[in-house]
């Protein structure tokens, strides 16, 4: 199986092209086709599986298409536990969208500028990265509108669970809307997190690789 059976756009299979990925891995190969029809997905997968392609792809191919809602807040939002994997999800998005270049992604995490992100947040957005720290910053004070939000992604759910970020996530998913697709990515699904994964979710696709 190629990228090209996967129904994916042609911008993005032009990008998978040139970053030099022939086949998709196990993971994207099951991910991909449940996340465009539209389901809800529960994936145990590790560092290493391709997860950050199976979640991505599939957004940004909804994106392409222009938002059904009005505003300007996110479309996407990918939840991370550190800022070093926010880095690395936003640099494969840079990737994966490099022929779509108005698709605009803003990284809120801390340790960075609170007012240059402030000033990225005042434009329209299509993807956030960001862990639920920092996005909360942004949110108590108002400048995340979720209005338009079609896909949520927990990557390493379980390590945020891990890292006390339990109650940061139930705000935020209380924030957004209930129509959205859900992405759930961990290592486990033991205790906690199988727990926030069945609330979170509607009839999910359940990927084990
Ligand atoms: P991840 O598990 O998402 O952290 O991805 C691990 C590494 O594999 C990253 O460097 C990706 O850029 C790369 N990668 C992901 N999917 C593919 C693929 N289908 N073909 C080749 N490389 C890939």
């Amino acid at each position: 199986i190629q990228f090209a059976d996967l129904n994916l756009d042609k911008n993005i299979l032009s990008a998978l092209q040139s970053a030099g990925y022939h086949s998709p891995t196990p993971i994207q190969m099951q991910a991909i086709p449940a996340a465009l029809a539209d389901k809800d997905i529960m994936a145990s997968a590790q560092t290493g599986s391709g997860k950050t392609a199976a979640f991505l792809l599939p957004s940004l191919q909804k994106i392409i298409k222009r938002s059904e809602k009005p505003g300007k807040g996110p479309r996407v939002l990918v939840l991370t536990p550190t800022r070093e994997l926010a880095a690395q999800v936003e640099k494969n998005a840079q990737i994966y969208a490099n022929n779509m270049k108005w698709v605009r992604t803003v990284t809120l995490v801390g340790g960075s500028s609170f007012g240059q992100q402030i000033k990225m947040l005042s434009r329209p957005i299509d993807v956030i990265v960001a862990t639920p720290g920092r996005l909360m910053d942004h949110m108590r004070s108002g400048r995340i509108d979720f209005e338009r939000l079609e896909v949520l992604i927990l990557d390493e759910a379980d390590r945020m669970l891990d890292m006390g970020f339990i109650d940061d996530i139930e705000t935020i998913v209380a924030a957004t809307p209930e129509d959205r697709q859900t992405l759930l990515f961990s290592a486990t699904w033991d205790g906690a997190v199988g727990k926030l994964a069945r609330k979170l979710t509607k009839n999910p696709e359940i990927i084990e690789i």
